[in-house]
């Protein structure tokens, strides 16, 4: 028998960074949005632990213990007092190591689908903390739709959104690493005040009224300079897509994927030729949001073939 889960990409449409904590972490007010670009995680009982992946950018993606698909099962299997005794499979979309959270997706992926597959039953609340112990980004893959992170981005609050958001994403033909991209922020930031983080309440309400007009005029992105600083190449990019006619162009979380916030679908049409024709990127694609976190797809009786 296996289980599969479709979980989503999130686009950051307010990243604002605090300076660095004591920790070494950074207080944010993360703004998530989810879109519909997906993950798929499909589990299935096994003789230990083991993890495939398929799709673009799989060479960058570690098939053991490290990666967070595997975590999370070892974590789920742990606090049930059973052996994580699984074969995790990633078909994966979200552009790997694009500031997309596809390694935050899989992680929740593959908490619901072994908790479905195990009889677990947890509890939402058991399934956050989990997430939240894997990493900043994984509860809001979990939920998904729109919500505010405080904290290191964990501690979630569900946002209203009024309509549906319409993105183009151009991924780039390399990945940032999230961490590198803090350290440049931290350099970037030194000797400077930093403002404590807090969201923007015109950007909620343009949310909550499913404005693309306001939104656009709203978004923002303190890791973007950072981002920009270690890949100077995706200014061309951004500019490539608001020349195209993008209401905002931003870097989506750490990067190195470019986001454009577009009114309707044929003007995202517009911006994709606009940035395939640029050559500024490997490849583009269209999304929109809010979509729905971790969802159980399919059960499956047989044995993959
Ligand atoms: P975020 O937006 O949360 O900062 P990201 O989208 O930029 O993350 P990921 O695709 O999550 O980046 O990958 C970051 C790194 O995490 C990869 O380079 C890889 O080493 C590691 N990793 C661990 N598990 C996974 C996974 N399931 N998929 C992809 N990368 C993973």
């Amino acid at each position: 028998m296996s289980f599969t889960v479709r979980v989503p990409a999130k686009v950051n449409v307010q990243l604002s960074v605090g300076a660095a904590r004591p920790d070494g972490f950074h207080d944010l007010a993360n703004v998530f949005l989810a879109v519909g670009l997906y993950d798929e995680v499909t589990v299935t009982p096994a003789d230990g632990l083991t993890v495939t992946c398929s799709g673009p950018g799989t060479d960058q993606v570690p098939l053991d213990r490290t990666n967070l698909a595997a975590r999370a099962a070892e974590m789920l299997a742990a606090r049930y007092d059973r052996m994580p005794d699984v074969h995790i499979h990633i078909v994966k979309d979200i552009p790997v190591a694009g500031g997309m959270a596809g390694g935050s997706a899989d992680g929740a992926g593959a908490l619901v689908a072994c908790d479905a597959l195990w009889g677990t039953n947890a509890s939402r609340s058991e399934l956050l903390d989990i997430c939240a112990e894997l990493g900043s980004d994984v509860p809001f893959s979990l939920v998904g739709g729109a919500a505010l992170g405080i904290g290191r981005g964990e501690k979630l609050t569900a946002l209203e959104v009024g309509g549906t958001f319409h993105w183009v994403f151009a991924m780039a033909d390399r990945g940032l690493s999230t961490p590198a991209v803090f350290r440049e922020f931290d350099r970037l930031s030194a000797g400077f005040d930093v403002p404590e983080p807090v969201a923007r309440q015109d950007l909620l309400v343009a949310l909550a009224e499913g404005d693309p007009d306001a939104l656009a005029a709203s978004v923002s992105n303190d890791l973007e300079p950072a981002a920009l600083s270690l890949f100077p190449e995706l200014a061309a990019t951004l500019a490539a897509g608001r020349t195209a006619g993008a209401l905002a162009a931003l870097v989506s979380g750490s990067g190195p994927t470019t986001a454009f916030l577009v009114r309707d679908s044929s003007s995202a049409a517009e911006v994709v030729t606009a940035l395939r024709a640029s050559g500024t990127c490997r490849t583009v694609r269209t999304a929109s949001g809010p979509a729905l976190g971790a969802t159980l797809l399919e059960v499956s009786m047989s044995e993959p073939g």
